[in-house]
């Protein structure tokens, strides 16, 4: 870019020079070669600085689109569409997750608000590191987490739903030094052809109400065919 604003700004001087002037003159030659890198360099400086902002502030905002701020695994919005997109394709099957903490209105109630996040937090980190690294795992709101697992059959799932289960009833949750137990309920759903968030969702939404109402700290699963 500035290699070719010196050579443009010399053959524009010296066409200058010949025609209007008593020619070619050393002077007017190294002026059109300074001036170029003088006034270019720092505009392209400039130039490249911006653009790199300007990608620093996308992948910014990318993140803040698709990453919850609290927890840093992927937001609902952004959840629900790869799985979606996942799901749409034909011949795929896969198991959905629907995970919610247990009466987590007495954490907050007990050790305040920022407690109440510091336990989302950990439940978060236990479920990424519990599921497979083919699974997707998403904050859907709240207290309420979603764990995809993509070509899987039921009694797999069930398997790793139990660990999950597992991981969060064995962080050690200490608050002001005070042990406090956590646990979460799941429900699943499963398909074994296209299908959309929404409908899976309900799903394993009913079979968490379900393990709720059986006692919470469990799994909910359709019956193996
Ligand atoms: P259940 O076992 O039936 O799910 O009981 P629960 O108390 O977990 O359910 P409930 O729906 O009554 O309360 C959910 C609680 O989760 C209340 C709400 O303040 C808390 N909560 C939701 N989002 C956040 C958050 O971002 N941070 C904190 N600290 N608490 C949250
Ligand atoms: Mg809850
Ligand atoms: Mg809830």
């Amino acid at each position: 870019m500035m290699g070719l604003s010196v050579v443009i700004s010399v053959i524009a001087t010296v066409v200058f020079m010949a025609t209007f002037s008593a020619g070619v003159n050393m002077p007017g030659l190294l002026i059109s070669i300074v001036m170029p890198i003088c006034l270019g360099g720092p505009m392209i400086l400039t130039f490249a600085i911006g653009t790199e902002r300007m990608r620093h502030a996308n992948a910014q905002l990318t993140r803040l689109a698709t990453i919850d701020g609290l927890t840093n695994i992927l937001n609902r919005r952004a959840f629900s569409a790869a799985v979606e997109k996942y799901c749409a394709a034909p011949h795929r099957r896969g198991v959905l997750l629907v995970i919610d903490a247990d009466h987590f209105k007495s954490v907050n109630d007990r050790f305040g608000h920022d407690q109440g996040d510091e336990a989302l937090r950990d439940i978060a980190h236990a479920l990424s590191l519990t599921i497979p690294p083919s699974g997707l795992v998403g904050r859907l709101g709240g207290e309420e987490f979603g764990i995809y697992l993509p070509d899987i059959d039921l009694a797999s799932a069930e398997g790793i739903a139990d660990d999950v289960r597992r991981a969060i009833a064995d962080i050690d949750f200490m608050p002001e030094g005070i042990t406090c137990p956590l646990s979460v309920s799941i429900g699943g759903a499963a398909h074994e052809k296209p299908i959309v968030f929404r409908a899976l969702y309900r799903e394993a939404d009913a079979r968490l109400y379900s393990a709720k109402q059986s006692g919470r700290d469990r799994v909910a699963l359709p019956q193996a065919a």
